[in-house]
């Protein structure tokens, strides 16, 4: 359920009356030369220069921030030595609302091309006619399934090692996950951090070359055949529980922090069979961002673009607008 706080209200839900009184009346039926889909640093970025181009542009999005405003401390974005996610994206709103773009908050159901012109469908009922699309709607971690998981979310449970694994120096962690990126992420933080503890729910499957460095490193301990079963902390995750699911048997270990490395679902649902996908569901581009489908582009962690970060998807994000401005121009 989407909550949107503006100044002092909280709206519950896509209320698109209220939100359309707030931020404008929506242009349902205008004929946008793009519309991007998704305003985390990738559609924000595109957005600021589509404008740059004199595009007439629309944002849809269920949200103005993405993923980044999940991190208290951002320390790999260029220009800043530490910022949190909530303070850069609102750097990045500010730059898109200084110029003549239109934000609509909702999300997108359905994508379609008619005579040449896409049509997007919302959950409130409205139809989006645009001459060009640009595909940044990122991607969403696979959950725990324990409860208070959304509580602790950038609070001692980070779904991001590279963000902030170099937080976690000298402390105890966890990983959770028995694949590549598990693995991997477990041998990195066995270097920075004292302990780590790796919660397997069956047995580890990956590649060689990451079992030979995971066997080599003395400060991981493994529990296989194992899940979380309970989070526990006030403001900050403090411990968890894990429960041995062959015996049910529970242990309780006290730590600062949890890497949940189960994966990613891109949210690309509504686009199922309209444009080209990899086995994970992230959409295909080529380097100039474009999709399979001619006027469709897609930037950022939606697509199949290996490195999922703000400045990576902000950068094919601008990419994605420069390649739209060149459809629009020569059709
Ligand atoms: C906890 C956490 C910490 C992180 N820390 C860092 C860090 O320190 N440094 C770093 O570089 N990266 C970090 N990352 C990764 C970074 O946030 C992402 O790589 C980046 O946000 C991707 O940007 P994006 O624009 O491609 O997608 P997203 O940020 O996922 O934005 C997608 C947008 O699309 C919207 N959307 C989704 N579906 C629809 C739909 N159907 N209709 C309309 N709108 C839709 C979403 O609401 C959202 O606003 C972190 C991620 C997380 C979760």
């Amino acid at each position: 359920m989407p909550v949107t706080i503006v100044d002092d209200e909280v709206i519950i839900g896509f209320d698109a009356q209220r939100l359309n009184e707030i931020f404008g009346r929506s242009r349902e039926e205008e004929l946008y030369d793009v519309l991007i889909i998704g305003a985390g640093p990738a559609g924000l970025t595109a957005g600021v220069y589509c404008e740059r181009k004199m595009l007439n542009t629309l944002i849809v999005s269920e949200n103005i921030g993405g993923q980044a405003l999940e991190s208290w401390a951002i320390e790999n974005y260029m220009g800043f030595r530490m910022v949190t996610g909530d303070e850069l994206m609102k750097k990045f709103e500010e730059q898109v609302r200084s110029g003549n773009i239109h934000m609509e908050l909702d999300r997108i159901l359905s994508l379609q091309s008619e005579d040449g012109t896409f049509i997007a469908k919302t959950a409130t009922g409205t139809k989006y006619l645009a001459k060009a699309v640009i595909l940044a709607q990122g991607k969403r971690p696979k959950k725990l399934g324990v409860a208070d998981e959304e509580r602790y979310l950038g609070r001692g449970l980070s779904v991001c090692s590279t963000c902030d694994g170099p937080l976690y120096k000298e402390k105890v962690v966890a990983v959770v996950g028995g694949g590549n990126s598990a693995l991997q992420t477990a041998i990195e933080m066995s270097k920075i951090a004292r302990e780590v503890h790796l919660v397997v729910r069956s047995t580890i499957r990956a590649d060689e070359s990451y079992l030979q460095a995971y066997k080599e490193r003395k400060n991981i301990i493994t529990h296989t055949h194992s899940v979380i079963s309970a989070l526990h902390g006030n403001s900050l995750l403090k411990a968890i529980t894990i429960m041995d699911r062959d015996s049910g048997r529970e242990t309780r270990i006290e730590l600062d922090g949890v890497f949940a490395e189960i994966g990613w679902i891109p949210n690309t649902d509504f686009l199922e069979g309209f444009v080209d996908m990899n086995e994970q569901k992230e959409i295909r581009i080529d380097i100039n961002c474009h999709t399979s489908v001619p006027g469709i582009f897609a930037a950022g962690d939606v697509t199949n673009i290996k490195t999922k970060q703000i400045i990576t998807a902000a950068g094919e994000g601008a990419k994605a607008a420069l390649e739209a401005y060149e459809y629009h121009v020569n059709g």
